[in-house]
């Protein structure tokens, strides 16, 4: 897989508002927020989309989901939450390093566009 911006800001060779951090993962606030809180839970490696991770990404896909959990409860989303992954050009994936949205602080729409 190439390099992408994410590895950039796991590397630290690119600034980011880091949120959390463990061994596994990273979560940062995304750069364009769509949302009064966007933060983005992405894995330390580096899978590029949903699509490509394999039975061995078992535990680390569990372990992504309850970061999501406990970054909400570090930022008090107590109103919710919206988890997304965009997967793919029909996803609207645009940086090809698996991420996780998390999108708070405002009533969300459904459908998405
Ligand atoms: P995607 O469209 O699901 O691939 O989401 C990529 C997200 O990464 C978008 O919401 C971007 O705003 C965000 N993003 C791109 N570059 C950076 C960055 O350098 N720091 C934080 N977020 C970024």
């Amino acid at each position: 897989m190439t390099d992408t911006i994410f590895s950039k800001i796991i590397r630290r060779e690119i600034p980011a508002d880091i949120v959390y951090e463990d061994n596994l993962c990273l979560a940062f606030r995304d750069v364009n927020p769509q949302a009064p809180v966007h933060v983005l839970v992405i894995p330390k490696e580096p899978i590029a989309k949903l699509s490509d991770a394999e039975s061995n990404h078992h535990a680390l896909m569990g372990h992504l989901l309850l970061t999501v959990k406990r970054v909400a409860e570090q930022l008090e989303l107590k109103n919710g939450y919206r988890v997304v992954i965009n997967c793919g050009e029909d996803g609207g994936q645009t940086v090809n390093h698996l991420h996780l949205h998390i999108l708070a602080g405002r009533s969300l729409g459904w459908p998405p566009g």
